[in-house]
């Protein structure tokens, strides 16, 4: 079973990681697969190049077998639709289990995603949760979770799409944004990224670094 999970790691930091780590070990992934996207349909674009986000992105987890990166979207032009990262992975992997791992708050817009509806046709959809944040109870996207929701995650090994979950995972207030600006702001961010992450932040002159920092 292969988690799969997108987004325009600018920079990846801590908060992607570590639930998605978790997901690996608590829901039996073999592998989590980052995709970097390359232009974001639902956001301001990046501020890092695509070959940037890839070199953060590879420094992050070079060393751990849970994840790896994949640079499919990279490769198609125009808007980085995860339907058609799924028909792609889909080819590919005929039969195979995969879950795409997402976020609540991405969850409460999955109705405003390109043909959301199909996503399940392609993996299982599993909704990384903390408490208080609830899925929504009425309207399409509730419908939805009524008919596609499981309670318990090894029923997702048992087919390879269509499914759905929701799974607490330990959420840290970490933001590519803030990051960002910590950076620009000359501040330090450690411990919010991998170290390695940052060495290529600095390395590249990334988020208006230049040469303030401290070393
Ligand atoms: P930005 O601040 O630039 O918008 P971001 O840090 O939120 O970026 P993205 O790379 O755009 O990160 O997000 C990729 C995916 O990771 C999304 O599904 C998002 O919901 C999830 N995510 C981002 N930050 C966290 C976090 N701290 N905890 C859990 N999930 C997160």
């Amino acid at each position: 079973m292969i988690g799969l999970f997108g987004g325009t790691f600018d920079p990846v930091h801590f908060g992607h990681l570590r639930p998605a780590l978790e997901l690996q070990q608590s829901i039996g992934l073999d592998v989590v697969r980052l995709l970097p996207s390359h232009v974001p349909p639902h956001r301001s674009q990046p501020h890092a190049s695509p070959q940037q986000r890839l070199a953060m992105l590879r420094a992050a987890v070079a060393d751990d077998p849970a994840f790896t990166v994949d640079t499919r979207e990279f490769e198609r032009e125009g808007p980085s639709y995860t339907l058609h990262t799924l028909k792609s992975l889909r080819a590919e992997m005929a039969g195979t289990s995969l879950s795409l791992l997402i976020g609540m708050d991405a969850f409460r817009e999955f109705s405003s995603w390109h043909r959301w509806r199909e996503i399940l046709d392609y993996s299982h959809l599993v909704v990384m949760t903390r408490p208080g944040k609830l899925p929504p109870e009425q309207g399409e996207l509730a419908d939805f979770v009524s008919l596609h929701r499981v309670a318990d995650a090894t029923t997702l090994k048992s087919r390879a799409s269509g499914l759905l979950l929701f799974h607490p995972v330990t959420q840290l207030e970490i933001s590519g944004t803030e990051i960002r600006k910590i950076l620009a702001s000359g501040k330090r961010a450690d411990f919010l990224l991998p170290k390695s992450v940052l060495e290529v932040i600095y390395s590249e002159g990334l988020y208006a670094t230049g040469k303030q920092h401290g070393g």
